[in-house]
């Protein structure tokens, strides 16, 4: 049986489509969703391509200093953005080492995001850049905080009938540095684990505000608050740093799998941790 395609040109008629068809699948760039076609994971009835909708394309400043991301931008177009400074260059970071040029070329941050797998790039990113997630439903627009928004492996707050519009970063603060770091077998592989970091100084270059989220290591993105504020509250000096890292790597749950097993992930995270941190304070003193 063959694959209805429909084109909507505006988001309300997406959403419109897909609450009269609940097993039609959104289509964006397809690096996913066809693979999971091909194997037969998935078998909509109907395609609804999002790739003529403006209103889901690009990143835009906005005047608070805001960058909104459109759903359909892709990660080569991320990966390039000169928007995506400060803090923001986490969210630039995960995107450069996301597969190789052909899926970011193709792949976007909607779909990405959407899928929900906590071994993807996005996800600690953008719960270290306090991200919001715009979705829209046939009635409702909602915002939902990343740190929010994945709940488990390949399971997101996105409902059924909900469409991904944007992703939001707030406004960053002056002085304030993010990095993404990842630990592949090989360029191009997913992560292995992966740390997003960012943070800001305060008048006297003190850092005053620090974000360590851990990908790929669990069922959802990894972040200790409590890590995190002992941290701010010590000299940040390697002791320090080395406390925190044990104490994220803890509430961490890596899976054996074949890009590493169980064991030697808990020993990569904690040094990822102190790696990716170390980076990015020394951006912050440079
Ligand atoms: C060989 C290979 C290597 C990869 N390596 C990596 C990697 O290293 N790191 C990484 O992070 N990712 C990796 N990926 C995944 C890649 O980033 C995909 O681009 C991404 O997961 C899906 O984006 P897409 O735009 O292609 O979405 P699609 O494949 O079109 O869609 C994916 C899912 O999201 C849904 N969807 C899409 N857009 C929306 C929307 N706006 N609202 C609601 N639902 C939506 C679809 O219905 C589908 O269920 C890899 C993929 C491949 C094939």
């Amino acid at each position: 049986m063959g694959v209805e395609l429909h084109k909507p040109e505006t988001i309300d008629e997406a959403v419109r489509l897909k609450s009269e068809d609940s097993e039609a699948m959104f289509l964006a760039g397809g690096q996913t969703l066809i693979a999971m076609m091909n194997t037969e994971l998935v078998e909509p009835p109907a395609l609804i391509s999002l790739d003529r909708i403006s209103d889901l394309m690009g990143i835009e400043r906005q005047p608070d200093g805001a960058i909104r991301i459109g759903a359909m931008t892709s990660h080569a177009e991320l990966a390039s953005s000169d928007q995506l400074i400060d803090a923001h260059a986490v969210v630039r970071g995960a995107a450069k080492v996301i597969a190789h040029p052909a899926i970011r070329n193709l792949g976007t941050i909607g779909g990405a995001v959407s899928h929900g797998d906590p071994n993807a790039d996005y996800p600690a990113a953008l719960v270290a850049a306090d991200a919001l997630i715009e979705v829209v439903g046939p009635t409702d627009l909602r915002e939902i905080a990343a740190a929010d928004f994945f709940l488990d492996y390949m399971t997101t707050e996105l409902q059924e009938n909900e469409l991904l519009k944007a992703v939001i970063l707030p406004p960053a603060a002056n002085r304030s540095y993010g990095h993404y770091e990842k630990f592949s077998r090989v360029e191009g592989d997913y992560a292995t684990a992966s740390v997003a970091v960012t943070l800001s100084l305060d008048g006297a270059s003190k850092v005053d505000r620090i974000r360590i989220a851990v990908g790929a290591s669990g069922p959802t993105p990894i972040r200790v608050p409590a890590a995190e504020q002992r941290l701010l509250d010590s000299d940040m000096g390697a002791a320090a740093l080395t406390e925190a890292a044990e104490q994220i790597s803890a509430a961490c749950d890596p899976l054996d799998d074949v890009r590493g097993s169980s064991a030697y992930r808990r020993l990569l995270i904690p040094r990822l941790i102190a790696k990716a941190v170390t980076i990015t304070k020394s951006m912050a003193e440079a």
